[in-house]
C-alpha cells in the first residue's frame, strides 16, 4: 500500500462525541459556558503520522484494527491554565476496542489472601494511641509503617475490595474513617488537614489485598497539593470573580461529561491524572460523607467497565478554622483506574511523572458508564 504523506484521516465512525472533536465542541457551546471553557481550558489537536513497511501490516491491523488508524493519529492535548494539569488524548488509543482486563487473576489472588491479619484486625494490627473507631462495616487500625504523625487505616469487614460497595455502606466506612480524623485532632488540635485515600489492588500501590482505605491527619498546612488547588481556585475567583469549581463543572457538565447524584457533581476529567479520572465536587460547607452516593455510583461505573485496580482520594477543607480562607473549597474526590493487574508495564512513565499525563480512555466514552 502507498502511504499518501498529507491524506486525510480516516473518517471515524459516528459516536455522541469523542474526544478528538473537543475543540469542535467547545466552539459550539453557549457563549457564557464557552468562555468558561476558554479560562479554564487550553486545547490543541495535531495529527501525527507514520510510513509502516509492508511487513508490519497484517501486526498493525490485528493490534489496532486497520492500517489508517495508524497512519495519521490524532492527539488531542488539553490543558487546565489554573491548575496546571495536562492530558495528551491519542485517538488511536482510544478507539482501541475495550479490552477486558486481568478480573480473573486478580479474584484469583484476592481469595489465596484470605486468613490474612485484616481478617481478623483485633489480634492482627496495632490500636492508636486513641484506640479504635468501629463501625458497622469496618473498624480502624493503626498503619505501622506511617507516612504521617496520624496515620491510620479503615479495615473493611469484607475481606474481598471487590465486592460491590452500596452507598449505605460507604456512607458508613467515611464516617467510622471521619470519626477516626476527628479523634486524632482531639489528641493533637494541630493534625487538623485529614486525607483519606483507598488504594484498591497492588497495581494502584496497595500492599494489602484486603479492602482498606488509609487516613491521615496532618500538621502545619494541608498536603501540597490540596493547598495548591485551594489557592489556584482562590486565585481563579479573584481574576475572574466566578467560582472555580462551579465553572469547572459548567463546561464539562455542557460538553456531556458531567452527571449528578444526590446533589453531587461528578464528571469525566478532560484533564485525568490518568485512564479514566473521575472527579466528584460536593458543595462548599458540606462533610464527604455528602458525596458517598456519588463515590459508590462512580466505583460501580469503574466496575461495570472492568476496572479492579482504582486509587480515590479526598480533597477536604480542615477540620477547624486555620486562619485560611477555606469557604468556597467543596469536598471532593478523585477515582482514577489504574490499569490491568496483570499488566507488567507500568502505567506511570516519565511522561506522567515530568510532563503531562498519556491517556487512552476517552472521557466521553468514561461517562458513559455512569449514564448508564
Ligand atoms: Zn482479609
Amino acid at each position: 500500500m502507498t502511504v499518501v504523506r498529507g491524506a486525510s484521516p480516516p473518517e471515524d465512525p459516528p459516536r455522541t462525541g469523542s474526544i478528538v472533536d473537543l475543540e469542535e465542541r467547545i466552539a459550539s457551546l453557549d457563549p457564557e459556558v464557552r468562555a468558561a471553557a476558554e479560562r479554564i481550558l487550553a486545547v490543541t489537536t495535531t495529527v501525527g503520522r507514520l510510513d509502516p513497511p509492508t511487513e508490519m501490516h497484517e501486526w498493525i491491523v490485528k493490534q489496532f484494527g486497520s492500517l489508517e488508524a495508524v497512519l495519521s493519529q490524532k492527539v488531542v492535548r488539553v490543558t487546565n491554565l489554573v491548575t496546571f494539569e495536562g492530558a495528551l488524548f491519542n485517538d488511536l488509543r482510544a478507539r482501541r476496542p475495550a479490552e477486558v482486563k486481568g478480573g480473573a487473576d486478580a479474584r484469583e489472588t484476592i481469595e489465596k489472601a484470605r486468613g490474612d491479619p485484616f481478617c481478623h484486625p483485633e489480634t492482627g494490627t496495632p490500636q492508636d494511641d486513641f484506640g479504635r473507631i468501629r463501625g458497622e462495616h469496618g473498624i480502624t487500625a493503626s498503619n505501622i509503617a506511617k507516612y504521617d504523625g496520624y496515620h491510620g487505616v479503615l479495615i473493611f469487614d469484607e475481606h474481598d475490595p471487590l465486592v460491590p460497595m452500596s452507598a449505605d455502606v460507604l456512607r458508613d466506612r467515611l464516617a467510622t474513617a471521619r470519626r477516626w480524623a476527628q479523634a486524632a485532632h482531639e489528641a493533637d488540635p494541630a493534625a487538623r488537614y485529614y486525607f483519606l485515600l483507598w488504594n484498591c489492588l497492588w497495581r494502584a500501590g496497595g500492599s494489602i489485598v484486603h479492602g482498606h482505605m488509609q487516613m491521615t491527619a496532618t500538621r502545619g498546612m494541608h498536603y501540597p497539593k490540596v493547598e495548591q488547588l485551594r489557592r489556584q481556585a482562590l486565585a481563579y475567583d479573584e481574576r475572574h470573580q466566578r467560582d472555580y469549581f462551579d465553572d469547572l463543572w459548567s463546561v464539562h457538565d455542557a460538553l456531556g461529561l458531567g452527571v449528578q447524584r444526590e446533589g453531587a457533581r461528578i464528571f469525566a476529567s478532560l484533564t485525568p491524572v490518568k485512564e479514566s479520572e473521575l472527579v466528584i465536587l460536593g458543595r462548599p460547607g458540606e462533610d464527604e460523607v455528602a458525596l458517598a452516593p456519588a463515590i459508590a455510583h462512580a466505583i460501580a461505573g469503574f466496575r461495570s467497565r472492568g476496572v479492579v485496580a482504582y486509587n480515590l482520594a479526598l480533597y477536604l477543607s480542615p477540620l477547624s478554622p486555620d486562619g485560611n480562607d477555606w469557604r468556597r473549597f467543596p469536598p471532593q474526590a478523585r477515582l482514577v483506574d489504574r490499569g490491568d493487574p496483570a499488566n507488567k508495564t507500568s502505567d506511570i512513565g516519565a511522561m506522567e511523572l515530568y510532563a503531562a499525563s498519556v491517556v487512552a480512555a476517552d472521557p466521553f466514552r468514561v461517562v458513559e458508564a455512569l449514564q448508564a
